[in-house]
């Protein structure tokens, strides 16, 4: 965990000094419970004000002229930033992006937050993947568009999964594993246990990775589980009344006179 005007947070070790990035914790801002304290859920009660200062706290922090977000919607949809970010927050499951200093962030409170940079291309993108956008293929389609917009190639990208609900505490239905099978997935990260069926979010979406030639030493995993720790929220440990944690990368602008 690393910490920053008091906003903590976990990175990864793959990405280099191109992108300031960051899975936030819930700890350094200013919401009251249940959503304490450092919540971006638009969705939830949170007061406005709260809100609007959690963001400019954060955008200060690291640096950013932006935050753009999308209305994640549990699909596999890919919304393209371009210069002009739009009015309203478009219905998406995942952001591409080669603008530089415009942050572009997932919330999540349980599901999976996926990062990439393509460092060839100088492009980034954030992806929201909970059971469903998964089994869609959510992470797939990033990695996808970003080779038609950017030509982005798997063997370049560098990925990190972050904090999700883990398989220590992630029970699924039977449901969940029927759409893996009608999706054509997987199905080696369910486990089965005498109490039913667990999946593991972050392995799965590593696998998809790893099946468009993404390489593995590319990938950061290994983040804790939100349900576990307390320094997430966790829509299931907190029965639904919870906050939402940000998850965000940015390409940084580049310093032409310095040759960087
Ligand atoms: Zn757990």
């Amino acid at each position: 965990m690393r910490t920053l005007n008091g906003i903590t947070y976990l990175s990864s070790h793959v990405f280099d000094k191109g992108v300031a990035h960051g899975f936030l914790t819930r700890k350094g801002g200013v919401s009251a419970p249940p959503y304490e304290s450092l919540n971006f859920g638009e969705r939830e009660a949170d007061k406005r004000d709260n809100l609007a200062e959690n963001r400019k706290r954060v955008l200060a922090a690291f640096g950013a002229a932006s935050l753009f977000t999308i209305n994640q919607v549990h699909g596999s949809g890919v919304f393209c930033l371009g210069p002009d970010a739009p009015l309203a927050p478009p219905e998406a499951d995942a952001i591409i992006t080669a603008e530089e200093g415009a942050a572009i962030g997932i919330l999540t409170a349980d599901c999976l937050p996926v990062l990439l940079f393509d460092p060839v291309n100088r492009a980034v993108s954030a992806v929201h993947a909970g059971w469903r956008g998964t089994a869609l293929g959510v992470t797939l389609n990033a990695v996808r568009e970003m080779g038609k917009a950017f030509g982005t190639k798997p063997r370049d990208l560098k990925a990190a999964i972050g904090p999700s609900i883990g398989p220590c505490c992630y029970s699924v239905g039977e449901n969940v594993y029927e759409e893996f099978r009608t999706q054509g997935r997987s199905l080696d990260s369910f486990i089965s246990l005498d109490d039913g069926l667990r999946l593991d979010l972050g392995a799965e979406n590593i696998s998809q990775l790893l099946s468009l030639g993404v390489d593995q030493r590319n990938i950061s995993g290994s983040a804790p589980c939100t349900a576990c720790s307390a320094d997430f929220f966790s829509y299931r440990r907190d029965q639904g009344r919870t906050g939402r944690q940000l998850s965000f990368i940015m390409l940084r602008v580049r310093d032409w006179a310095a040759g960087r």
